[in-house]
């Protein structure tokens, strides 16, 4: 069977070529045809020889998943798109126009392990990884869809990105490198793998981490995140801490407002405890509520950020995006009704 190369970093093209009885630097121009051309065909590649194309076609393949439905909100024309690979499996990816431009959220895997109680990503567990080549075919279809550049990235959508930790690196450095998104324009986002977390702020990636942390105090963090058993709230903010002092990178802290549940008032008070004095960001988002599961987005989101503000907290509110196509990620997926 061939194999598909879209997806591959340029020490892989290299060894590829060495394979076929050529010299390394081969592979950089394979890199350059696949990721900055975005050539589909070995034959458009001039500078290979007739023999080598011949035998980059016998062997190998550029091959691509498929647009299977796209959902437009008609408020503020972000677009979900829904992806089917060649397996059939299914992920999903938001479009949203900034006014500093196009951003889109990346899935990761299909499904997800890590149970976060709100999410409909996660109902059905997690599939499979995604390949570094299905994280790019999400740029990739989109852009030929939409017919223009995204400039920036956000792996915020189905999946735990630390999860597929290797995948997901060779994912940002090509987008980086190959599709040229500059790296402080990609977010990373976790619900706060300790262990990978530490790796990560030895990659010297000038990337933006995210934490989901959706709330402040263990027992509350754990009821609406399980990993949250594993990796304690405490050493879980130590090690941003670390990455901090590591990286020199500011950490965003994504909070979701849940109804009566992390909005209350003791809420504030240890969000400004934790945080008052400390390099940070806390990004409150309004919750995509999702069919069958209890939780609902609070009301008191503008009171919630004014008490933090006042409490000398750097904290912005994300503009809610997409109420109209089941943006929370997952849910589309589920619509469409194969898992
Ligand atoms: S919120 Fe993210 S980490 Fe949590 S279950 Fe959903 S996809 Fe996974």
């Amino acid at each position: 069977m061939k194999k598909n190369i879209f997806g591959m970093d340029q020490l892989q093209l290299g060894a590829l070529m060495k394979h076929l009885g050529q010299k390394s630097f081969r592979g950089k121009q394979l890199f350059h045809w696949l990721y900055e051309k975005r050539i589909q065909t070995f034959d458009e590649m001039t500078d290979f020889s007739k023999d080598l194309r011949s035998q980059l076609n016998d062997q190998f393949l550029i091959s691509h998943g498929k647009v299977l439905k796209i959902q437009e909100d008609s408020e503020d024309f972000s677009k979900k798109f829904l992806f089917e690979f060649s397996d059939h499996e299914m992920v999903e990816s938001v479009f949203m126009r900034y006014d500093h431009g196009n951003s889109l959220c990346v899935s990761s895997q299909v499904g997800c392990r890590m149970g976060c109680g709100f999410c409909a990503s996660t109902t059905d567990g997690c599939v499979r990884n995604l390949e570094a080549g299905e994280m790019l075919d999400q740029i990739f279809l989109v852009e030929q869809t939409q017919k223009e550049r995204i400039s920036n990235i956000v792996i915020m959508g189905m999946g735990e990105p630390l999860d597929n930790y290797e995948n997901v690196m060779r994912f940002i450095r090509i987008a980086n490198e190959g599709f040229a998104i500059g790296q402080r324009k990609i977010t990373l986002s976790t619900c706060g793998l300790i262990p990978q977390i530490k790796t990560l702020a030895g990659e010297n990636l000038a990337i933006n981490l995210a934490i989901s942390l959706h709330a402040v105090f263990q027992q509350k963090r754990e009821k609406i995140m399980p990993i949250a058993r594993r990796y304690k709230l405490p050493e879980l903010l130590e090690s941003c801490d670390e990455y901090f002092r590591i990286t020199g990178r500011r950490i965003t802290y994504e909070y979701a407002l849940i109804k009566g549940v992390n909005d209350q008032n003791d809420d504030i008070e240890e969000i400004s405890r934790l945080f008052r004095g400390k390099p940070h960001h806390i990004n409150l988002i309004g919750l995509n509520e999702v069919d069958g599961l209890p939780f609902e987005n609070s009301l008191s989101a503008n009171q919630f950020m004014k008490r933090l503000q006042a409490n000398g907290i750097n904290v912005t509110m994300r503009r809610k995006i997409g109420s109209e196509i089941d943006a929370a990620c997952g849910q589309l997926r589920k619509k469409i009704g194969i898992r």
